[in-house]
């Protein structure tokens, strides 16, 4: 999509951090890293919100998830823990319409989320 953000940071408009790409699913770090490790797990299609996700694209959300748990091991997270994220909507602190999973690691985090 012409304006999103994600969609320039996947045409290469706008630089990142690319921590993982292939033909489905793009990973980069956070600009603004809320964690040691802070990185966003995207789909390379632009969907707006997770309100998009259903049984036609189901096959990507899952790739969303299992990226992010990869990356996860990569980083050496998975024994101590991350946190695996998704705000829905602008009430939930969604604030980049293009959906996109928050992995972060490397510290502990209190429930519930504010
Ligand atoms: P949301 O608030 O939508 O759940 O998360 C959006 C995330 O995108 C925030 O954590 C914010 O720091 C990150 N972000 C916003 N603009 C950019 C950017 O231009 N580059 C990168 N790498 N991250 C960004
Ligand atoms: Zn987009």
């Amino acid at each position: 999509m012409k304006d999103c953000l994600f969609c320039r940071i996947l045409r290469r408009e706008i630089p990142a951090k690319f921590i993982y790409q292939d033909d489905e699913v793009s990973a980069f770090a956070d600009m603004n890293p809320q964690a040691p490790t802070h990185c966003l797990v995207i789909p390379n299609l632009h969907l707006s919100t997770l309100n998009e996700i259903d049984d036609g694209n189901r096959a990507l959300a899952g790739k969303l998830i299992s990226v992010a748990v990869q990356i996860a091991k990569d980083k050496g997270l998975a024994e101590k823990g991350y946190r695996l994220v998704a705000n829905c909507q602008a009430a939930a602190g969604q604030s980049v319409f293009h959906v996109h999973f928050h992995l972060m690691g490397g510290r502990s985090f209190d429930w519930p989320p504010g």
